[in-house]
């Protein structure tokens, strides 16, 4: 058994390093190959990732963004973003395969992080923010339901996708002033059936800039009979 057990283990050893060889892997931040143990990004640049200081709550930036707008329970984010930073690399990588499986492991990691402050006694689904159809089919995957698939993982919390659909709005655009305009979008978000069971949920981003779009789908999925509601976001504009 111990035997089979370190053939098998050579075995797998030779398919990665035949696997490193014939498709080597590069880092989605600087581009230099990467180790095996090392996921899409290097340890180089990953030890210098700008990590927020901030735990799950209230008066995470997240959840104040949305003070006043909308009802919020708490939120969350991993990484600060500024165009042209590390941050930047990572969620530019989201558009990518490579770029998947690292949203996963981070969305890992944030679950982690969420479950050691107690989050999973708090949330009983996990929403990504949904793409516009169209987008989706084009390039195939929605980065927000990876990387809620990888919170789940960390957390114990079930993800709920196509909870809700996002649309061209069918306001008129018109009459807004400009200010309205550039704040509500031409995008709206509704919630696919009448009723979500859930009543306590997390809503799950990629990058968290104005909360406009986080405030749209919090006013749906209010609308439906959710009474607690969260935010956690990959990256946090500063
Ligand atoms: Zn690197």
């Amino acid at each position: 058994m111990v035997v089979r057990k370190r053939v098998d283990f050579r075995i797998e050893n030779m398919v990665h390093d035949w696997m490193d060889f014939a498709f080597p892997r590069s880092c989605v931040c600087c581009g230099d190959l990467l180790l095996r143990s090392e996921m899409e990004i290097c340890w180089v640049c990953y030890s210098q990732l700008p990590f927020s200081v901030h735990g799950f709550g209230m008066n995470n930036p997240v959840a104040k963004s949305l003070w006043g707008r909308v009802p919020i329970w708490g939120g969350y984010y991993l990484l600060n973003y500024q165009s042209g930073t590390m941050t930047s690399s990572v969620l530019k990588s989201l558009k990518y395969d490579g770029g998947l499986i690292m949203a996963n492991k981070l969305g890992k990691l944030m679950g982690e992080e969420l479950y050691k402050q107690g989050f999973q006694q708090h949330c009983d689904g996990l929403i990504p923010v949904p793409m516009h159809p169209k987008k989706e089919r084009k390039r195939g995957y929605n980065p927000a339901l990876h990387l809620a698939e990888g919170i789940a993982e960390g957390l114990g919390v079930p993800v709920v996708n196509k909870a809700l659909i996002k649309r061209n709005a069918t306001v008129s655009q018109t009459r807004k002033n400009r200010l309205e305009r550039w704040y509500q979008t031409q995008h709206q978000f509704d919630v696919v059936g009448e009723k979500l069971e859930l009543k306590r949920i997390a809503l799950v981003d990629d990058v968290f800039t104005t909360g406009a779009t986080a405030e749209r789908c919090l006013r749906s999925l209010y609308s439906v009979g959710v009474e607690q509601a969260s935010v956690v976001s990959l990256a946090f504009t500063i």
